[in-house]
């Protein structure tokens, strides 16, 4: 990778839910490069109710008034198949697609009612399913796909009040790997970012002098790198950023225990080698799932744990 001003000209990139936040700062940045942006957003309410074109109309009147190209759309994510279709029809393309759009449902797990769960749901796993499905034809047939999900501390970690959004945003995770790795042959890169940044979803849980330093636009750089066409390799990647940092994660898993399939196989014997389960002295660093039958392979031929 490299290049001072990365640009993005005849390609297409759509963001969704590109009215205000972290997609709004998306779309300004790639109207001003170049790009043909398909500013997507239903225009509701950060719950998920409601609906108005005004937001997304305003992101496209400030793309074009300083001299880019942008069109709407006010479609919800769970319709994707409509937002691909504006790019198509407008453009004759689609090269990048930023799956931003998400809404909150907070509440306790004991209050929580089918709807939050289920809204979240749709907007979050079917949303990002329904885009990508529709631009993936596309993807394939150019051998040629930026893709990005988005995901959250709270499904890294899981979020007190927000189990709906913890596992909403946890699947953007495994449903990206897959994507990566079904992609890669086809020049479809596929990579999953954890933003913290000030927008209406944060505005109320953080204190204003926080928010001045997690400005929206201090995400862009890294979505610009890993959307650009010089991004040839970097797939399958989590990156957790804001505030002006960015890191890359990945697993880590323990020293383990290996019971045998005897009569040592017991419940007692593993509270035996519970240490060992907890024992990150030496830990692996897996990065798909043969990794685990190489492990097995590897742990027979280990010494006992010296502790
Ligand atoms: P935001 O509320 O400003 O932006 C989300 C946008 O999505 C809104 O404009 C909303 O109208 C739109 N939207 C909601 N449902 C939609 C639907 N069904 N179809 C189309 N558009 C829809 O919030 P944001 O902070 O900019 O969030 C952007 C993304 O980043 C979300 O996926 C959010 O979960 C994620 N995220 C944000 C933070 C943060 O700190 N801001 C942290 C972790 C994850």
């Amino acid at each position: 990778m490299g290049g001072e001003q990365l640009r993005w000209d005849g390609q297409t990139v759509v963001v969704t839910g590109a009215g205000g936040g972290l997609g709004r700062a998306y779309s300004l940045f790639f109207g001003s490069r170049g790009a043909n942006v398909v500013v997507n957003d239903l225009g509701g309410s950060f719950k998920g109710e409601g609906g108005s074109q005004t937001a997304a109309q305003k992101v496209v009147d400030e793309i074009v008034s300083a001299g880019g190209k942008a069109v709407a759309n006010y479609d919800s994510v769970e319709y994707g198949e409509r937002i691909i279709q504006t790019a198509i029809d407008n453009y004759g393309r689609i090269d990048v697609l930023i799956n931003n759009a998400g809404i909150l449902r907070d509440i306790s797990f004991k209050n929580m009612k089918d709807e939050d769960w289920d809204l979240i749901m749709k907007v979050h796993v079917i949303g990002a399913y329904k885009c990508a499905r529709a631009a993936w034809p596309h993807f394939r047939k150019q051998k040629y796909g930026r893709l990005i999900s988005t995901a959250s501390a709270a499904g890294l970690f899981g979020s007190f009040g927000q189990c709906n959004y913890s596992a909403a945003k946890l699947s953007q995770v495994g449903f990206t790997e897959a994507l990566a790795k079904e992609g890669v042959k086809y020049n479809i890169l596929c990579n999953t970012i954890a933003p913290i940044a000030a927008s209406r979803m944060t505005a109320t849980v953080m204190p204003e002098e926080v928010l001045n330093n997690l400005k929206p636009e201090w995400i862009v750089p890294l979505v610009a790198v890993l959307t650009h066409k010089s991004n040839t390799s970097e797939t399958g990647g989590i990156f957790e950023l804001g505030g002006g940092h960015m890191a890359k994660y990945r697993w880590e898993r323990s020293r383990g225990a290996l019971l045998k399939a005897d009569d040592t196989f017991t419940p007692g014997a593993l509270l035996q080698k519970w240490s060992d389960i907890e024992d990150w002295t030496n830990p692996q660093h897996p990065t798909g799932p043969n990794d685990f039958m190489t492990l097995l392979e590897d742990a027979q031929k280990l010494p006992p744990n010296p502790r």
